[in-house]
């Protein structure tokens, strides 16, 4: 093949050329891959994600420091035993030359996205909804590229969509409702006209983004790592993971053993925790999220509470954790709480609650006696580093373009935003 990638159904095992393309072409209830000819991966110039470009679904790339970095913990690693804990971080920190942010991994998502969208769809919008994290990622990337964006959040999110540099290319839009009345207030944008949905876990760009952390870590260690930890709401971090596992492991120089994914939610909402006990593939709403709204709006990491995550989907969270013997792990709020603290006291940055819920998972895993003490770990921490950019940085807070309620009906929002799209993309 010419072409630098193609992608996979992974179902049905066609592959077709990419033209933002998110789902196979037969309608398969399945995840696309991207298969990059290049099966070695030699890292580019600079510090940022972009140095990974060769397994990125992208032309081109774009001038940025942001990325993830790796680095062998000393201070957690001894209070928990461990001989080989290393720590993957987005975020802020300028002693590790962490220079995320906005301060959560969901950067790593948004610049492939945005790229990769540019590339493919010029002439249209990006429409996101999101609980707060993609939102203000996406925001920052396009305030950096000129890239436009519709983002919609619940209102309560609003305070978290913030820009490190003046914004006029996004439509932000907020629902009065949770994360969930703002996804589905979002499906009427999504495919009118010029707007187009991101995806989510579908789009290749934000799952082959995530895995920059996975590559990051592998090279920095030289190896894949035992064990992979992480806090997830969708499970997307965790397919990524995996992915970049497969492609790691074809490439042929770090180990012959796929990564074990240790993945964790909040209680009292683990839906994926619940149905992954029973080994079962599928949900069952009364079981798996019982009281759904009562539950999230008591769980400290609200990115974790996503109510329709890729679980089941063939190549989905589940198929993740299976191939890979995972375990995933129900973390009580007090936990996470006593966990974050803990590893800002040792090792020396504020943590995302959903970072605090995966060192959780890490110390419970621990005192089970489920990893080595000589294993090699890599815990994924998220997200980070939000006292130390403003003590560092001035933030510009994302103008509201429309604010709904989780009611109204969409479609005069939806015309006044491609009113707003044919003039700006
Ligand atoms: C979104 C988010 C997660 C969960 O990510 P998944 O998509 O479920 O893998 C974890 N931590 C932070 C900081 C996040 O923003
Ligand atoms: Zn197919």
């Amino acid at each position: 093949m010419d072409e630098k990638y193609l992608l996979r159904c992974l179902q049905c095992g066609s592959t077709f050329p990419d033209a933002f393309t998110n789902s196979c072409s037969h309608g398969h209830y399945s995840l696309i891959r991207t298969e990059y000819r290049k099966k070695q991966i030699e890292t580019g110039p600079g510090s940022g994600m972009f140095r990974f470009s060769d397994w990125l679904p992208v032309e081109g790339t774009l001038p940025v420091d942001s990325g993830p970095v790796t680095f062998r913990s000393s201070e957690l690693a001894r209070e928990l035993g461990l001989t080989r804990l290393f720590i993957g971080f987005s975020g802020y920190w300028p002693e590790k030359n962490a220079n995320v942010l906005t301060c959560s991994f969901k950067e790593l998502e948004a610049y492939p996205t945005l790229l990769r969208f540019k590339e493919r769809k010029p002439g249209s919008a990006i429409v996101v909804a999101s609980a707060g994290n993609t939102a203000r990622a996406f925001a920052q990337v396009s305030a950096l590229t000129k890239i436009p964006v519709v983002l919609i959040v619940p209102e309560s999110s609003r305070d978290r969509i913030w820009t490190m540099v003046p914004l006029d290319t996004a439509y932000l839009v907020t629902v009065r409702g949770d994360y969930s009345d703002a996804i589905a207030f979002s499906q009427a944008f999504s495919g009118a006209g010029s707007l187009v949905p991101e995806g989510g876990a579908k789009n290749v760009a934000r799952r082959d983004g995530m895995g920059t952390v996975m590559l990051d870590a592998a090279i920095t260690i030289g190896r894949m790592p035992d064990h992979y930890f992480q806090a997830v709401g969708s499970g997307t971090g965790g397919i990524a993971a995996w992915e970049a596992g497969i492609r790691l492991l074809g490439d042929g120089r770090f180990g012959t053993r796929l990564p074990r994914l240790h993945l964790s939610q909040n209680l009292p909402f683990t839906p994926m925790v619940s149905a992954f006990r029973e080994n079962r593939r599928e949900f069952i709403p009364e079981k798996d999220m019982p009281a759904a709204k009562e539950a999230i709006a008591e769980v400290y990491s609200d990115v974790l509470t996503n109510r329709n995550p890729p679980y089941g989907i063939v190549g989905g969270t589940y198929d993740a954790l299976s191939a890979t013997r995972g375990r995933m792990y129900a973390i009580p709020n007090e936990a996470a709480r006593s966990a974050g603290k803990l590893f800002t006291d040792l090792e020396g940055i504020d943590l995302d609650p959903a970072a605090a819920v995966a060192a959780a998972s890490l110390i419970s895993a621990c005192e089970e006696g489920v990893v080595g003490k000589d294993a090699t770990i890599l815990l994924n921490i998220t997200g980070g580093g939000y006292k130390r950019v403003q003590e560092d940085y001035s933030q510009y807070p994302v103008e509201v373009a429309a604010s709904a309620g989780a009611g109204d009906s969409p479609e005069s929002f939806v015309r006044d935003c491609r009113k707003w799209v044919n003039a700006n993309a």
